[in-house]
């Protein structure tokens, strides 16, 4: 399934000699549906986006890898989370299902649909209508999922393994919202998230690393983040299913407060090149 679902998802296959890797960039996409009903500013509920993430990796078919990218923006509906991680409260009527909320991510505000952005402003002055809900769900959720879930599955079945790199970026200082509890902490360049070795070999993360840490870059491993729903819901390393998450500090590539690419952008994005590189070498030689 190659191809464009208009304000939903792109699939973009290999334009060279097939490898079974999968990237995607679940949170870079900027395109507001009309329904949104958000009250926040814009400037805010945008600091949320993963800006640029799927340029950044914008080389992958021609090395070799499928690339699926968001057209949706992950404040509208967040498919890194599971889809029942959701807070009754913000709901105008029961669920028709018992909800899981988690409490490091709907308690943050930041579940299936978010209820605030940066610094913690609300997003919402109403509640939400479950059938507006379901319709995020069906519409764009349900449908990245399975644009995933089908490249993984198609390519674990003609090449027997697959590697699914799942591609993030992040604030590069921590806000109150983030995973250190407070504000004000400095991330690495780069945060591999394998959930302490179980979503991915080791020796997967370390190639990763390594390549990373060879561009010179300081590279964290599962702190203070690991891998979310997307990675955890398709890994299974003993089945020749490997996932893992890689997040890039913001300030590397793009000015945080305007939301633009810096000078900078053009020599991570070859950076990030190379190692897709050496990702889809690895790949082809396994
Ligand atoms: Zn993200």
């Amino acid at each position: 399934m190659a191809g464009t679902i208009a304000g939903v998802l792109s699939l973009h296959d290999p334009d060279a000699d097939e490898v079974p890797v999968v990237f995607d960039s679940p949170h870079s996409g900027t395109e507001y549906p009309d329904d949104f009903g958000c009250i926040a500013p814009m400037a805010n509920v945008r600091w949320s986006e993963d800006a640029f993430v799927d340029e950044l990796f914008a080389e992958v078919p021609g090395k070799g890898a499928t690339l699926l990218a968001a057209h949706f923006p992950r404040a509208y509906i967040d498919v890194d989370r599971a889809a029942l991680d959701l807070d009754p409260d913000m709901l105008d009527g029961p669920w028709p299902e018992p909800l899981a909320p988690s409490p490091r991510t709907t308690k943050m505000g930041s579940g299936l649909v978010w209820t605030s952005c940066i610094p913690g402003i609300p997003m919402y002055d109403r509640k939400l209508s479950v059938a507006e809900v379901r319709r995020r769900i069906e519409t764009y959720y349900k449908p990245y999922h399975a644009a995933l879930a089908q490249a993984l599955d198609d390519k674990r079945r003609r090449f027997g393994r697959v590697w699914h790199v799942n591609c993030h970026s992040m604030v590069s200082v921590s806000s109150v919202k983030g995973p250190e509890g407070r504000a004000g902490m400095e991330r690495p360049h780069f945060i591999l998230g394998d959930i302490d070795g179980t979503t991915c070999a080791p020796e997967f993360t370390d190639l990763v690393r390594a390549n990373l840490a060879g561009s010179g870059y300081e590279v964290g491993i599962n702190t203070p983040y690991s891998a979310a729903e997307l990675v955890i819901a398709y890994a299974e390393p003993a089945k020749g299913r490997h996932g893992l998450m890689i997040d890039i500090k913001r300030n590397l590539y793009m000015d945080e407060e305007t939301i633009e690419r810096t000078h900078a952008f053009a020599a991570l994005k070859a950076d990030v090149t190379r190692l897709i590189e050496a990702i889809c070498e690895y790949a082809r030689r396994a």
